[in-house]
């Protein structure tokens, strides 16, 4: 456990990104209970900590991971060059775990989530968006967080029982952890639109975030509009497909449409989004929010990336590193410097956003993502090469640049 800070105190670095704001040269933060009283470089009458060659961030945001797979060592293969087939070697490795008497328990399950927070940290995340799937027996975890429920259920016959399971999860988890709850229909062919119907209903009752799977591969387009194609195939061989489900022409569209009266609607992926539903989503940038998983993009190998097209338009794009099982790690850092080194076009300004004031709106931690006054103080430290006048951006996102300490409301979490 780290060092517990005083009520006041400040930092210094060879660079401030405020975010709000452009890059500060030598700049300082104050700290006062937690919140950031200053930004700037003018000299405190408080203990300064000198970081030295580093720079000082907003804590990043991870919008979007799966923390269950947060022990696997590389991600899923799969059979074939299909989306499906990585689904059914998901599935697999998830039934797995899952199925009783295997010495997998649910303290096993904590244990694999508590692993991936601790990495959350390594990567300079001070706060993510998880996908749960079941009810584990939770403890205190180091970092903050929104834990979505996850949904999934074709059948009519068991959509009752699915949203009942459903129910007592969030119920559980509402009344164990200290992490606030949202809501994940998984993805459209996965999740009968009926049962979808309620979840929106229930969120928008409760005020509650939305994160939903949507438009990421082609399997996942052909089977909305013709129920077919390798994921039909795959459902008929786990006896649950449903033709009932939804109906045959759905797009994306119809779910954006439904997902636009919540108060925070996170579309993870939307890889095949047509300019019709990029438009849409442009026009509903105060609640919606499209995350871009870089690394897991590259591991599918998808032949349309709309990422430039979405930011060109309007939409808010956050960034998340989906799960181990299709990425090699989950540093939202490691995220952030592959996407800048991508050569995608897009300044860097707007790239450290994705992990900063785009996440935490995503997400509706309304009051943070940047280092401003009154602001939480919510900091990321990395450490930078020495001796370097290049541009901060480069140095920031340099491939010898490492996160040095993670603070949350002006408390240490976590310290390389
Ligand atoms: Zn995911």
């Amino acid at each position: 456990m780290m060092d517990a800070m005083p009520d006041c105190w400040a930092a210094t670095a060879r660079w401030v990104f405020p975010v709000a704001q452009a890059p500060i040269s030598d700049g300082i933060v104050v700290v006062r209970n937690g919140l950031i009283e200053s930004v700037g470089t003018r000299v405190p009458s408080v203990t300064v900590h000198d970081f030295g060659n580093s720079v000082l961030l907003p804590a990043l945001v991870n919008a979007h991971t799966h923390l269950e797979f947060s022990d696997l060592l590389a991600p899923i293969p799969r059979r074939d060059d299909t989306f499906a087939s990585w689904i059914e070697a998901v599935v697999n490795c998830r039934r797995a775990r899952l199925t009783p008497g295997d010495g997998l328990s649910n303290a096993n399950s904590f244990g694999r989530i508590a692993t991936g927070c601790a990495e959350l940290l390594a990567g300079g995340c001070g706060y993510v968006g998880d996908i749960r799937v079941q009810a584990d027996e939770e403890g205190p975890l180091p970092i903050a967080g929104t834990a979505f429920h996850e949904i999934l259920g074709l059948r009519s016959t068991q959509a009752d029982a699915t949203w009942q399971r459903f129910l007592g999860i969030l119920h559980h988890a509402t009344a164990v952890t200290s992490w606030r709850s949202g809501i994940s229909p998984h993805t459209p062919y996965t999740v009968r639109q009926d049962l979808f119907d309620r979840a929106i209903q229930y969120a928008i009752a409760r005020d509650m975030p939305v994160a939903m799977h949507l438009a990421e591969s082609r399997d996942e387009m052909q089977l909305l509009a013709c129920h077919d194609g390798p994921l039909r195939t795959l459902f008929e061989a786990w006896d649950v497909w449903d033709g009932t489900a939804f109906a045959t022409g759905s797009r994306p569209l119809d779910y954006l449409r439904q997902l636009a009266h919540v108060s925070h609607a996170l579309v993870i992926h939307g890889n095949y989004l047509d300019s019709q539903e990029i438009e849409f989503l442009a026009n509903h940038r105060a609640s919606m929010s499209v995350i871009h998983c870089p690394r897991t993009h590259a591991f599918f190998k998808h032949d349309q990336n709309p990422l430039c097209q979405l930011v060109k338009s309007g939409v808010r794009v956050a960034i998340g590193t989906d799960s181990r099982a299709s990425n090699p790690d989950i540093s939202i850092f490691d995220e952030l410097r592959y996407l800048y080194q991508a050569n995608t076009g897009l300044p860097p300004a707007q790239i450290l956003q994705m992990a900063t004031t785009h996440a935490t709106a995503a997400l509706g931690l309304d009051g943070s993502g940047t280092l401003s006054p009154g602001q939480p103080a919510n900091l990321t430290a990395i450490a930078i090469p020495s001796n370097s006048d290049r541009d901060p951006y480069e140095t920031l996102f340099s491939s010898e640049a490492f996160v040095q300490q993670v603070f949350w409301r002006g408390q240490s979490l976590w310290k390389h």
